[in-house]
C-alpha cells in the first residue's frame, strides 16, 4: 500500500496550519515515515497536483489522503484519526513477542544479550559471523560504522559488507570506501536509492525538499527503503545504528535484538549491535590505536556524518543536533504558529 498525504501550500508559501499540525501529530505519535508521498495543493493554482487529485476524488478540504492498495483499489480519508485507526497503526512494526526469525528466536536473543553486552565487541561480530555463516552482512550506513569491518577483518572470518549510498554523500566518504576497500581488501557493495521513486520526487519537489517540508520522505526514499532492500538477502546484520534520529530512537540498546522495522525473504532479521554499549572516546581510542581508515571530515568538525546537505561541523559546545537536519526545530515552530484555513 502506498499513501499520499495532500497537503496545502498557501499563495505565501507556507503550508496550512492543519496541514502543519496533521504532520507534527503523525511525527509526534512516530507515524510520519509511514507516508510515502506528499502532493500539495497550491492556493489559487487548481492546477496543481493536490488540487486536480482534491477534484478527482471529490475532496474540498487539505489535508488528505490516498490510499493505493496492492489490490489496486484506492481509498481515501479526510481524517487522519480514522487513518491511523484503519491503516497506520496495523502496520506499525510488529511487537518482538509475534515476531519469529528463520534462526534464531527470542530466548536465543536474550542469551546472547547476556553473554556479549559486556564483551569485546570483536567476540559478538564472531559469534554473528560464524553463527550467520555468510547469511549476516555489515551494513555501513553513515561514515561511523568503519570500526565494525576492522572487527570482522580481526576475526579471520569471511563477512560482506554493503554501503548505504543515499546520492547525497559528502565526496571524503567516497574517498573513504575507496580506502576502506584497499585497506582491509574486501569489496562493499553500494546499494542506490530505487531509480522510480527518486526521479518521482525530485520531478516533483526538487533536490532540497527536506528544507520545506523535514527529511522524513528525502531518507525513507534514499535511506530506508535501500537498506531494507538490501537486507531482504540476509538472515542477520550487523551495524552502528547511530545515523538519525528517527533510527536510533526507534532501536533498542541491546546488542543483539528481533529486527521489528526490516524482514528478510526467510523471515524476521536478526539485528547485531556491537558497539551499542561504547560511547564515543571508546569508539575513537579504538580507531587510534587500530589506526583503522576514518571519514577526514571528523578532522573539521563533524560530529555525524551522512548526507552532504543535511550534516554540517559543530562545535564541542554544541548538542549533535546542531550538525543534523539543524532547520526543522525552526521548520516546527514556524509551522506551529501559522494561524490559516485548510479548504481547498
Ligand atoms: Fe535526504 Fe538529507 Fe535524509 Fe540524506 S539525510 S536522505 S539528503 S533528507
Amino acid at each position: 500500500m502506498r499513501i499520499t498525504m495532500v497537503k496545502k501550500r498557501l499563495a505565501n508559501g507556507n503550508p496550512c496550519d492543519k496541514c502543519a499540525q496533521t504532520e507534527e501529530m503523525l511525527r509526534r505519535r512516530g507515524l510520519w515515515d509511514q507516508i510515502d508521498h506528499v502532493v500539495w495543493v497550491i492556493e489559487g493554482d487548481d492546477q496543481s497536483e493536490g488540487a486536480k487529485l482534491g477534484k478527482t476524488h471529490g475532496v474540498e478540504v487539505a489535508p488528505f489522503f490516498i490510499l493505493d492498495h496492492d489490490d489496486k483499489s484506492v481509498s481515501v480519508y479526510t481524517s487522519p484519526l480514522r487513518l491511523i485507526r484503519d491503516h497506520l497503526s496495523a502496520t506499525q512494526p510488529a511487537p518482538v513477542s509475534q515476531i519469529v526469525s528463520s534462526s534464531m528466536n527470542a530466548e536465543e536473543v536474550s542469551d546472547v544479550n547476556r553473554r556479549f553486552s559486556q564483551a569485546d565487541p570483536t567476540d559478538l561480530v564472531r559469534f554473528a559471523l560464524e553463527r550467520f555463516d555468510g547469511r549476516c552482512e555489515i551494513a555501513l550506513t553513515g561514515a561511523e560504522d568503519v570500526i565494525l569491518l576492522d572487527m570482522a577483518a580481526k576475526t579471520g572470518l569471511p563477512y560482506r559488507a554493503f554501503f548505504v549510498d543515499s546520492g547525497r554523500m559528502h565526496s571524503e566518504t567516497h574517498a573513504l570506501l575507496d580506502d576502506l576497500r584497499r585497506h582491509y581488501g574486501i569489496e562493499i557493495a553500494c546499494v542506490l536509492p530505487d531509480e522510480d521513486r527518486l526521479v518521482s520526487m525530485l520531478n516533483e519537489k526538487g533536490q532540497n525538499s527536506f528544507l520545506q517540508d523535514g527529511h522524513a520522505e528525502c531518507c525513507k526514499i534514499r535511506r530506508e527503503e535501500p537498506l531494507a532492500r538490501a537486507l531482504q538477502d540476509c538472515d542477520a546484520w550487523i551495524g552502528l545504528h547511530r545515523m538519525g534520529r528517527e533510527l536510533a530512537a526507534s532501536l533498542a540498546p541491546e546488542v543483539a535484538a528481533l529486527d521489528t522495522r526490516h524482514r528478510g525473504k526467510r523471515g524476521a532479521l536478526i539485528r547485531f549491535s556491537p558497539l551499542a554499549n561504547w560511547d564515543s572516546n571508546k569508539i575513537w581510542s579504538y580507531v587510534r590505536k587500530h589506526e583503522v581508515p576514518h571519514n577526514a571530515l571528523y578532522a573539521a568538525g563533524y560530529r555525524q556524518i551522512g548526507c552532504q546537505p543535511c550534516t554540517r561541523p559543530i562545535r564541542p559546545d554544541q548538542p549533535d543536533r546542531e550538525g543534523l537536519w539543524w532547520w526543522e526545530d525552526k521548520l516546527d515552530m514556524e509551522n506551529g504558529q501559522r494561524q490559516t484555513g485548510d479548504g481547498i
